[in-house]
């Protein structure tokens, strides 16, 4: 199918790591048809090969340094040094910066990854990446590999919110909306026990946000993540009478 390439722009853009100046593209996400947003905010397009996370990482062409825009600028030397022993002396230059399908954006994303976690980024930052992939493996129908990253993701979530380093870093993201959105994980991951707990701290969030939306998410979840749960405890049940009898 053919892509509507107005809506891509090529970004010019200097590597922190090693200082190649390069393009590569972006997407306006004004040009796009939304088309539903699942319950942990994953937003699907009309036109899926162009949704802007295909393009949220940026990889240098020449050293394999990958990055997002919420990644800090600064290598300190030792950064640097780790860069340079675990991802350029093994990288043959490859291009990431034109028109991306979903391997490549998935490629793109374990790139980014690698290097926050070489880079001892932020751990929103690193939530926010593994969850992307997720929602990557979502688009391409691998349910296993989006639990995987799911968990990761949700992980990451936890420290951030108890070390609050979303407050800096995550422009986009409330302390009401990281309590939903770990609950939403959760619940996904089948950890309802937890997923409860984060949904009921949500709506204790109600007389001090003003975003309504997440509180009335919060309970619309908190009551799947319940019957979820009661359902799942039968089932066992019924597997362990199964098994005695
Ligand atoms: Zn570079």
């Amino acid at each position: 199918m053919a892509i509507n390439l107005d809506a891509l722009f090529d970004r010019k853009w200097t590597c922190h790591a090693c200082e190649t100046t390069f393009v590569s593209q972006r997407v306006r996400s004004n040009q796009l048809q939304l088309l539903k947003r699942d319950s942990d905010f994953c937003t699907h397009y009309k036109e899926q090969r162009l949704n802007p996370i295909l393009y949220t990482v940026t990889v240098c062409p020449s050293c394999g340094y990958s990055f997002t825009d919420q990644f800090s600028n600064y290598l300190p030397p030792h950064v640097k040094k780790r860069i340079q022993d675990n991802i350029t002396s093994k990288w043959t230059p490859k291009e990431f910066g034109g028109i991306r399908g979903y391997e490549e954006a998935i490629a793109s994303y374990k790139l980014a990854i690698y290097t926050a976690i070489l880079k001892e980024e932020a751990y929103c930052v690193k939530a926010g990446l593994y969850l992307r992939l997720a929602w990557l493996y979502r688009f391409v129908d691998k349910p296993e590999e989006e639990q995987r990253f799911l968990q990761l993701s949700v992980g990451e979530y936890e420290k951030s919110f108890t070390h609050s380093d979303f407050v800096n870093k995550d422009k986009d993201m409330s302390e009401t909306r990281m309590l939903y959105l770990i609950g939403e994980l959760m619940r996904r991951i089948e950890q309802y026990d937890k997923a409860i707990l984060y949904f009921s701290k949500t709506v204790e969030m109600k007389n001090r946000t003003i975003e309504s939306g997440i509180i009335n998410m919060a309970r619309d979840q908190w009551s799947v993540a319940r019957e979820e749960y009661k359902a799942k405890k039968a089932a066992s049940l019924e597997m362990n009478e199964a098994q005695s009898s």
